[in-house]
């Protein structure tokens, strides 16, 4: 078991890396805590994989070092690395059982005949592997296939971290949830750190106490579920996490207040600092975005509103830009003209992408 670090670390696939495109990662500085249960959420080709090897073994960086509490693993083989990593697609040995499929990693590393074959046990029961243990993997399912591939990943309790690369990619959408909860249950009782990679962000925020946000090769924001919907430190992250997502609105600012279009939208930050030429936008989710009757507010024109269960959902026109907001119950919209309320505590300035802290109304730098 070990905290992970990751110092500088950046990887070009090409030879003869120039400019920041060529790196497949860009820098990347990062400590995974031990014991943590960390989901790494982006979109496809964004480096999540990349990252994972790196942290493997299988792919060297560029650039940076890779420690293991304060030993520099870098140039350590796969196998020195005491890492378990499980794979988008089943990776099982076809001719052997179930069994011993599950009991391979640890028979490699000389556990004891007696304490295998419990611990083979215990983790087919927490995967529902039991009644298949005496099977040829050959005929199993995709689905009972990658769910070895899952026992083998988790079936040493001695291992520096456990790496899953998008696992559930071949598991069937209801097991999927169930597979899920496993995880978390298995991540709970064994203490070792497990870095969960996903695109999908759902995965991400019922799996892992973190998530490490990627896009375009970089770590946009590392935090709880809660900090990423609370307070995106990227314009990528407020429009990745959310369903729908957070509107995004070019904007304007003067001192405390913003426009959006001709529309003022008070702020409860100044922001005098922001240089000329930035591309300024003003971030503000769904859900704290109310529709309210024309008369008060910021007037919108009303597209079409939603009902996705949970809540109502307004698509809406400000000042020519569609945003989505939320219709709050018992409000009820008459024709298309209506108004909105922006949570002034939930409005967020972003300067090129990044969000900007700004400074407290008294003049105080915060
Ligand atoms: P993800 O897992 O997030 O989908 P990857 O880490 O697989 O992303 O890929 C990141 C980028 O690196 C992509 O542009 C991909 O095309 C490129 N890439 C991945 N593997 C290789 C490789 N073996 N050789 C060259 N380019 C690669
Ligand atoms: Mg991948």
């Amino acid at each position: 078991m070990a905290r992970i670090t990751l110092d500088h670390l950046a990887h070009a696939y090409k030879p003869d890396p120039r400019t920041a495109d060529d790196y497949a990662l860009k820098e990347i500085n990062h400590v995974w805590s031990q014991g943590g249960a960390y989901a790494l959420l982006g979109p496809s080709g964004c480096g999540k994989t990349t990252l994972l090897n790196i942290i493997s073994g299988l792919v060297r960086p560029t650039r940076g070092r890779v420690l293991f509490d304060d030993l520099d693993v870098t140039d350590l083989a796969t196998e020195s690395r005491n890492i378990a990593q499980v794979f988008q697609f089943p990776v099982v040995y076809d001719t052997m059982t179930v069994r011993e499929n599950l009991a391979f990693p640890l028979k490699n590393r000389h556990v004891p005949r007696e304490k295998t074959a419990q611990r083979v046990e215990e983790i087919a029961r927490l995967l529902d592997l039991t009644r298949v243990l005496g099977r040829k993997a050959s005929n199993l399912t995709a689905d009972m296939k990658q769910k070895i591939s899952l026992g083998r990943g988790l079936v040493r309790p001695d291992v520096a971290a456990i790496l899953f690369d998008e696992p559930l990619t071949v598991i069937d959408p209801h097991l999927k949830w169930q597979l899920r909860s496993t995880l978390k249950e298995i991540h709970r009782a064994l203490d070792i750190t497990m870095i969960y990679v996903t695109h999908d962000q759902t995965e991400a925020l019922t799996f892992a106490d973190k998530v490490v946000v990627m896009h375009d090769g970089a770590v946009v924001q590392t935090g709880t579920p809660d900090e990423l919907f609370e307070r995106p430190a990227h314009t990528f992250v407020g429009h990745f996490i959310g369903s729908p997502g957070m509107n995004i609105l070019p904007c304007r600012i003067e001192g405390a207040t913003a426009f959006i279009g001709n529309e003022a939208i008070p702020l409860l930050r100044s922001y005098r600092t922001l240089s000329a030429g930035e591309k300024l936008e003003l971030g503000i989710r769904p859900e704290f975005a109310r529709l309210q009757p024309k008369g008060s507010g910021l007037p919108v024109h009303v597209r079409r509103i939603d009902d996705i269960g949970r809540a109502r959902i307004a698509r809406v026109e400000m000042a020519g830009r569609p945003l989505a907001a939320s219709v709050p119950d018992g409000i009820s919209i008459e024709g298309s003209e209506a108004a909105l309320a922006l949570d002034p505590r939930h409005v967020h300035i972003y300067a090129n992408g990044h969000l900007v802290a700004g400074e407290a109304l008294g003049g105080n730098k915060a």
